[in-house]
Formats: structure tokens, C-alpha cells, sequence
């Protein structure tokens, strides 16, 4: 699908404006895990430079920030872009490679006039920096000379200095209107160990100034990032320009993607991490692109979802449930049909033989005989699902009830005679009879059965947990708080069941974590790789079968 992004490089390629090359860049801090949001702009950066026969795609971790950053965060940052399918090829890099060059770039600018070292505190640098209304005041130690200003800069990395004693700031214009432009900070002082620098540096440079010029670097052409970042192009662009840097890449902005009913900031899902609001950064009901892989959510619908979205530059927040449509969309046509029972209810069939078992079969897609069939063993003793079962039905109920019949799929018509309880009231058992001339969906007498469920042999069941997932948060912007709110109030109590004595098919023994099942009636559902035992297996649900939030919005 065409986007203003792909117009602009069109544009570029005919104009010959870099040369013919298309290089994008993908450049995440290590500084949490990856979530839906970044696979917006993956999608983006690497499915643009392949549609160009020179073009490439960077994978570069920004990590001029020693204090946030973690080698765990790296390694699942690049599992993740190979996961989604993306390959880097020999073009993984880190801002932190830069690190003499960026200071050698800071050095020119304070040659050229264009950088100084100022003593202000942080609150004076606030207090004079001016508003959106008012212009700035220059600071007094702009004017230091250029002798000077070398002196001192030299010195902030050799230790000399305290953290927060003095920084390296552009010399721009105090009264810009953009407050970007009002002599920004390019160096500060971080007396802490970086992960791959060791203590090598005492000062690291500040993003807007390491973007650009890593980007120059790497000869990227079209730099794409969110749109937060348009007001801070001006001084991208300046940074390169005061330079005389050997090539310029173009800044393209674009708007972020936001999803209702979930949080798409790695901050705020740290918290949660932190916290013990989840089981971790790969819960299944995280956005992140671990959650999602563990949840079983496939490459596939997350690549879908992203290209029907589209690239804009207006912000907009999208639905959950169009996500979950392009999940839907995916694993349709694929996933094997099963029978699980998550709530088990016991019924026996009186007039069915003791030992006897009927290898029954179902088609493992329904649609689609060449996927091939499955065996379905019955048995004197079956599970159905307590909700299958009514002992006082409505009306319109047409499974289960006291006296009336229903369908085993690809099986035999029962009858429900007895229902038996316990000391409590509740019912543990039915008591049916079987009409053994039912078989192949019809019966001998013509009559109709309305409803039809699925059921599992008792003596062939497989023991599983299966977890259900609902939506994280329980209103669609969880970070527009009220106030005295806090994001985290409104997570959805109810957003994960653990049903742990389900009974799943005999076909389902064979399950592996590469494909997708459908339980029938119930949902998608994928073996859980982290937790399955050899002794239990955990299914998670994907997503259910419809859209249930817009059934209870429209009710
Ligand atoms: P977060 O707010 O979650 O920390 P970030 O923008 O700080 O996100 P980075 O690691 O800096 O995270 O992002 C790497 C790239 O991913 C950037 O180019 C950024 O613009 C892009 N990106 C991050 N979040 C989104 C999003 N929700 N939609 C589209 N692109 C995003
Ligand atoms: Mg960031």
C-alpha cells in the first residue's frame, strides 16, 4: 500500500536526489522490550528499503544512556526483529560506536563558535530558556572563547568535573520561536559505567545531537521517525549543516500508532513489569512483541495489522478489535480444528456398551479436506462443558436440559434422563442414553436436533491448563487519566483465567508450539512454550472466535 512516505522516496529515486539508495534505519534504546508501537516503524523502515533493489535497513541501538540501558534489552530487541522476519544482514550498529567521532563533531562545533560550555544549574537553565510567548535570556558564560570553551570541554571528559557542573550546549539563537533552537544541551556529564564503553567516557551526548550525525554516519537517506520528533528537525538539520557533513539524510516524521484499551510506551510497561502487574515483559497480555509471540500471535497478523493501518501524519487511536480481526484473519485458514473442554461436566451414557470405544472422525478444517481428518475417540463416558447444560433452560436454549437432546459433533445424538449433584446442589454428573442411529448427522426419523457441542472421552482426555486473556486495561485510553489517577488503576481485573483441569482431544497430544489451533466453539489457542510440561500441557488463547467486546457495547 502507497503512504506519503513511499511518494517522497519515489520523488527522491527519480530525482537521483541520494544518489539512487534507499537506507532506512530501525534505532530503538535498549532500554525496555520491544512493543506493537516499534513494529509499526520496523514494518516500515525494512519494508521500504526492500522494495528498492540497493536498499537496506539498520538495526542501530541508540544507547547514549548508560543508566537505563541493559544487554538483556539488546539481545530481545534483535529477537524480535528476526522473529517479525527482518534481517539487518551485517548492518547492526550502536550510537556508542560513534562516541570519539560524536566528540570529535563536538569539538568542530566549539572550533567553529557554535558550541560552549555553560555553568548554569539545570533550574537556571529552565528559568532562563524562556516560553513559547517570552524569548530566552542568554546565558552568561555564552561568550567564552573558543580557547576556552576547548579547554573546558576537554576537561568535562577528563573527569575534572561533577555531574550537573556544566554542559556543552549549541549556540544557536535564545529567542528562536522553536525552544529546540534555544541553545540546546549536546553534552552532559554521566559519571556511570556504559555497557559497552565501560568508563571509558565521563560526558555522552544528548539525542538530537547523536541522531543526526550517526545517521550522516551511516549514509542513512530517509530517516524516519514518530512525530514528536518534527519540531526537533530544525536542529537536525543545523547540527549537519554547521558540520558541512559529507551527506544529509531527510528526516520524514510520521504519527505513532496508539491502540485502545493497552499502553504503547516502554515506561509505563516497565512499571507494570516492575510492579508484579504482569508476569513479566512476555505476558501474554503485554503488547509487547514477546507477549504477543508467547501469546502465539503469529509475525503474519502483526505485518497485516501494520500495513492495513497505514503511515499518516495524524495521530489517531486505533481499535483493538481491528488487531484482533487481522489475527483472526491469519489464523482462519489455518489453525487445526480440536475439542477442548475448559469447564468439564461428566456425562455417562447408560445405554452405551462399558469397554466399547468408536473411533469417530473430524475434518481438521472444515473448509478445506486437503488439511486431512482427525479421529475422535467415543467412549461410554464423555465431557461436555458446564455451560452446555442447563438444568432450567430458557426458551431458546438448544443444548443440553433434562429430557431433551442434543448433538455431539461428528457423534451421536444423547439424551439427558438424571442429573446428579452433590452435597452442595451442584451438578457433577448427567445421565444420558444415546440413539445409536445418529451417526453422520442425521436420524432415522427425521427429526431435528438444533444443537450441537463439542465433547471429549473421558478415558482419552489430555489433561491441560488453558489461560484466558482478556484486554489488559478496562477503558479505551487508559493514559488519559482522571484526576488522582494513575495509569494502572484501570487495569482490567479480569484480563487473565486460569482454567487448570480442561480435557482436551486425543489428536491434541501431538500439539507443538508451530501451529495454531482452533478449539472448536472456544477460540485460537497455542501451546504456552514457556510453561508447557511434558506431564501438563498450558494452552493460551490467541483470541476468541468473534469480536465479544462489541457484542457487549451494542447490548
Ligand atoms: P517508548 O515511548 O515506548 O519508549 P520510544 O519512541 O522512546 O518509545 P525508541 O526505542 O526510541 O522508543 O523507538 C525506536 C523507534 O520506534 C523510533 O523511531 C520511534 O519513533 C519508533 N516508535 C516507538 N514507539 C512507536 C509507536 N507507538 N508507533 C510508531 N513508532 C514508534
Ligand atoms: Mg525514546
Amino acid at each position: 500500500m502507497t503512504n506519503f512516505i513511499r511518494t517522497i522516496i519515489a520523488e527522491d529515486l527519480k530525482s537521483n536526489k541520494h544518489n539512487g539508495n534507499v537506507i532506512t534505519r530501525f534505532p530503538p534504546e535498549p532500554n525496555g522490550y520491544l512493543h506493537i508501537g516499534h513494529a509499526k516503524a520496523i514494518c516500515l523502515n525494512f519494508e521500504i528499503s526492500k522494495e528498492n533493489e540497493l536498499g537496506v535497513c539498520h538495526l542501530r541501538f541508540d544507547d547514549t544512556n548508560p543508566l537505563k540501558e541493559e544487554v538483556e534489552y539488546i539481545d530481545s530487541i534483535k529477537e524480535d526483529v528476526k522473529w517479525l522476519g527482518y534481517d539487518w544482514k551485517e548492518h547492526l550498529y550502536f550510537s556508542s560506536d560513534y562516541f570519539e567521532q560524536l566528540f570529535n563533531y563536538a569539538t568542530e562545533l566549539i572550533k567553529l563558535g557554535k558550541a560552549y560550555v555553560c555553568n548554569l544549574s539545570a533550574e537556571e537553565m529552565r528559568d532562563t530558556r524562556g516560553t513559547l510567548k517570552e524569548p530566552g535570556k542568554n546565558s552568561p558564560y555564552r561568550d567564552r572563547s573558543i580557547q576556552e570553551n576547548l579547554e573546558l570541554f576537554k576537561r568535562m571528559q577528563a573527569g575534572d568535573f561533577e555531574e550537573g557542573e556544566c554542559i556543552l550546549r549549541a549556540k544557536i539563537d535564545m529567542s528562536a520561536p522553536n525552544l529546540n533552537m534555544r541553545d540546546p544541551a549536546i553534552y552532559r556529564i554521566r559519571k556511570v559505567e556504559h555497557p559497552k564503553t565501560g568508563n571509558k567516557w565521563c560526558v555522552y551526548p544528548m539525542y538530537d545531537f547523536t541522531h543526526c550525525l550517526s545517521d550522516m554516519i551511516e549514509g542513512i537517506t530517509h530517516s524516519l521517525c514518530s512525530l514528536e520528533f518534527e519540531d526537533h528537525r530544525p536542529l537536525y538539520d543545523w547540527f549537519l549543516d554547521e558540520l558541512k557533513t559529507p551527506c544529509h539524510p531527510q528526516q520524514i516524521e510520521f504519527a505513532r500508532l496508539n491502540i485502545n484499551y493497552t499502553v504503547l510506551s516502554k515506561r509505563k510497561l516497565l512499571e507494570l513489569v516492575n510492579n508484579s502487574l504482569v508476569d513479566g515483559w512476555d505476558d501474554p497480555r503485554m503488547p509487547s512483541i514477546s507477549g504477543m509471540r508467547r501469546r502465539g500471535i503469529t509475525p503474519t497478523s502483526i505485518i497485516d495489522f501494520c500495513e492495513k493501518i497505514g503511515v499518516t501524519k495524524k495521530d489517531s487511536l486505533i481499535d483493538m478489535s481491528t488487531f484482533e480481526s487481522c489475527i483472526r484473519e491469519d489464523l482462519e485458514p489455518s489453525a487445526l480444528r480440536s475439542f477442548a473442554v475448559l469447564r468439564p461436566l461428566k456425562v455417562v451414557i447408560d445405554n452405551y456398551p462399558d469397554d466399547k470405544v468408536e473411533e469417530l472422525s473430524g475434518p481438521n478444517h472444515p473448509k478445506k479436506p486437503e488439511m486431512g481428518r482427525r479421529t475422535i475417540p467415543f467412549s461410554k463416558k464423555v465431557y461436555i462443558e458446564q455451560d452446555d447444560f442447563m438444568e432450567d433452560p430458557p426458551k431458546k436454549y438448544f443444548r443440553l436440559a433434562p429430557g431433551k437432546e442434543v448433538r455431539l459433533r461428528y457423534g451421536y445424538v444423547i439424551k439427558c434422563n438424571e442429573v446428579i449433584k452433590n452435597d452442595q446442589g451442584e451438578v457433577i454428573e448427567l445421565r444420558c442414553s444415546y440413539d445409536p442411529q445418529t451417526l453422520g448427522g442425521k436420524t432415522a426419523d427425521g427429526r431435528k436436533i438444533k444443537g450441537i457441542i463439542h465433547w471429549v472421552s473421558k478415558k482419552h482426555a489430555i489433561d491441560a491448563e488453558v489461560r484466558l486473556y482478556d484486554r489488559l486495561f478496562n477503558v479505551p485510553n487508559p493514559t488519559k487519566t482522571e484526576a488522582g489517577k494513575h495509569f494502572t488503576d484501570y487495569l482490567n481485573p479480569d484480563s487473565l483465567e486460569t482454567l487448570s483441569s480442561c480435557k482436551l482431544e486425543a489428536s491434541l497430544q501431538n500439539a507443538n508450539i508451530e501451529s495454531r489451533y482452533q478449539f472448536e466453539r472456544l477460540g485460537y489457542f497455542a501451546l504456552d512454550f514457556v510453561e508447557t510440561t511434558k506431564e501438563k500441557p498450558v494452552f493460551n488463547r490467541v483470541v476468541t472466535l468473534r469480536d465479544s467486546w462489541a457484542k457487549m457495547k451494542s447490548s
